[in-house]
């Protein structure tokens, strides 16, 4: 079978979730390879989770440039690796993947799909369009497929197998022609699982009313083990940073449980998390579109409702 290119997401010691996602994304369509871009060593490092996943072939594209870069090593990585035969691309539907893929896509005219939710063994990909207002069922019909799928929306899945290792040459980075990384600062999440990763998210909206009013976010995503997120009204309006946005110009993610205080459920929120698999809203305003998309809905204040939420599922845990 042909390779389905997975590109990598890693942090140099650990692969994302993510990318176990991908892998098992891609077992549908072929054999996954996995394309690690990184500093030398990094394959090395992350070979064997990979192959626990089901990558059958490791491609290392290793450079002291590869860090030093903003996509343009992952993207010529990807087209050395598309030259040894592949099927598909996959990549993470985060900005800096679906950046990758658009270039890829332009560089070797192919066909492009962003925001897949779910992809068949036929290539037929199931993807979010128009800022999260539709779900429509597409096929590339010309050249290689390049898909970026959300992460959270495929059940990652262990299928140890052996795999091959294979390096791939990186071309010299062109630095007019790239962005190049100056610092870089570890994001402020504390003990808190990663946003995209998470299989809980609590978000606030500016139904929090306040910087300080997000504590009672962080208590109840605390007590579920979960990550914080927020509308963009509460970032813009400073209550939370923007890291944390979830949304059309935020980060999508697709956990289990997707809990919103305070949110009306503009569309282009609803755009980043539609995808969750159980939604529970609290609001005081029983017409806010969110309680029509959630499964469970609570009308009522949030600064009510969450701190007994927290209550409760900690004694609950407290007595498993
Ligand atoms: P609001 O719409 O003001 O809703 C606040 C809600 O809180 C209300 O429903 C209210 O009833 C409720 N509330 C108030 N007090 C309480 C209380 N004490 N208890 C319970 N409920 C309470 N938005 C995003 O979130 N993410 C994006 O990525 C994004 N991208 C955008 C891109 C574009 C191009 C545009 C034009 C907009 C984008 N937006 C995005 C903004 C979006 O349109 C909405 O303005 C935003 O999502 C509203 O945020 P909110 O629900 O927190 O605020």
């Amino acid at each position: 079978m042909p390779d389905v290119l997975v590109l990598v997401d890693h942090d140099g010691e650990r692969v994302h979730k993510s990318t176990y996602e991908l892998l098992a994304a891609a077992r549908r369509l072929g054999d996954p390879a996995a394309v690690v871009v990184g500093s030398p060593g990094t394959a090395a490092r992350l070979k064997d989770s990979l192959a626990r996943h089901g990558a059958t072939r490791v491609y290392s594209a290793e450079s002291t440039e590869a860090e030093e870069f903003l996509v343009t090593p992952a993207v010529d990585a990807l087209e050395l690796a598309v030259r040894e035969a592949s099927a598909a691309v996959l990549v993470s539907a985060t900005t800096d993947g679906k950046e990758v893929a658009g270039r890829l896509a332009a560089r070797l005219d192919a066909g492009l799909l962003i925001d897949a939710v779910d992809l068949d063994s036929s290539g037929e990909v199931t993807q979010i369009v128009f800022g999260g207002s539709c779900t429509v069922r597409s096929q590339v019909t010309h050249g290689l497929p390049v898909i970026a799928v959300r992460p959270g929306s495929v059940e990652p899945e262990e299928h140890p197998v052996e795999a091959a290792e294979r390096e791939l040459a990186l071309p010299p980075v062109d630095p007019a022609a790239s962005a190049r990384i100056t610092a870089r600062r570890a994001a402020l999440a504390g003990d808190r699982p990663e946003l995209t990763e998470a299989s809980v998210v609590v978000s606030g909206g500016r139904g929090v009313g306040g910087a300080d009013g997000f504590k009672v976010v962080e208590e109840l995503a605390d007590a579920l083990g979960g990550a914080v997120g927020a509308s963009r009204a509460a970032v813009d309006a400073g209550y939370y940073p923007h890291q944390y946005q979830v949304g059309q110009t935020g980060k999508s993610v697709s956990p289990q449980l997707y809990v919103a205080l305070g949110i009306s459920g503009a569309i282009q929120h609803l755009a980043g998390m539609q995808t969750s698999k159980t939604i529970v809203a609290v609001n005081k305003d029983p017409e806010a579109p969110i309680l029509a998309l959630a499964d469970y809905g609570v009308v009522g204040d949030l600064f009510a409702v969450a701190p007994r939420l927290a209550e409760e599922v900690t004694t609950r845990r407290a007595e498993s």
